[in-house]
């Protein structure tokens, strides 16, 4: 076989060597690709965690977290703290700083990623539970500084 010489013999390589590789990308959504172990899809909140210690909320740089602390008096007259937390997850930029903030691994990631919603709405995550409603808390109610 003769060889080839020049631009023109370059590009004829080029496009053989393309001609037998696999494509990189995928026919998306019908196929698609796992992402990579340390992804930062949907953020992963887990109240029974959550010691309420604000940390998440004075390090995420978007101001996406609040923290409601309320303490509430019990029938033996001793106060317990309870409340919770509410993300504002339209600001998220998934920079990871809460988890990394999160002593308790409270804040997670998961993997996924289609998070389109079609109102600033949905975006909303309150995670009161039965036990923080606020007719139950409403004593001393605060944020965190
Ligand atoms: S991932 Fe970053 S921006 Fe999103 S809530 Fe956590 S700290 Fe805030
Ligand atoms: S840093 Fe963790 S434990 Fe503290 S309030 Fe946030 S989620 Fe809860």
């Amino acid at each position: 076989m003769p060889r080839r010489f020049g631009i023109a013999a370059m590009a004829m390589e080029l496009m053989e060597s393309l001609l037998v590789q696999k494509p990189a990308t995928v026919i998306y959504p019908v196929e698609r690709l796992e992402p990579p172990e340390r992804f930062r899809g949907r953020l992963r909140f887990n109240p029974d965690e959550c010691s309420l210690c604000g940390l998440c909320q004075r390090d995420c740089p978007a101001d996406v977290i609040k923290v409601v602390r309320k303490r509430v008096e019990k029938e033996d007259g001793t106060k317990e703290l309870t409340g919770h937390l509410e993300f504002e997850m339209d600001r998220c930029v998934f920079c990871g700083q809460c988890a990394q903030s999160c002593r308790k691994g409270a804040i997670t990631f998961t993997h996924e990623f289609e998070l389109a919603q079609p109102s600033r709405e949905l975006f909303m995550m309150d995670t009161r539970t039965e036990d923080t409603a606020d007719e139950e808390c409403d004593v001393d109610e605060d944020t965190v500084p």
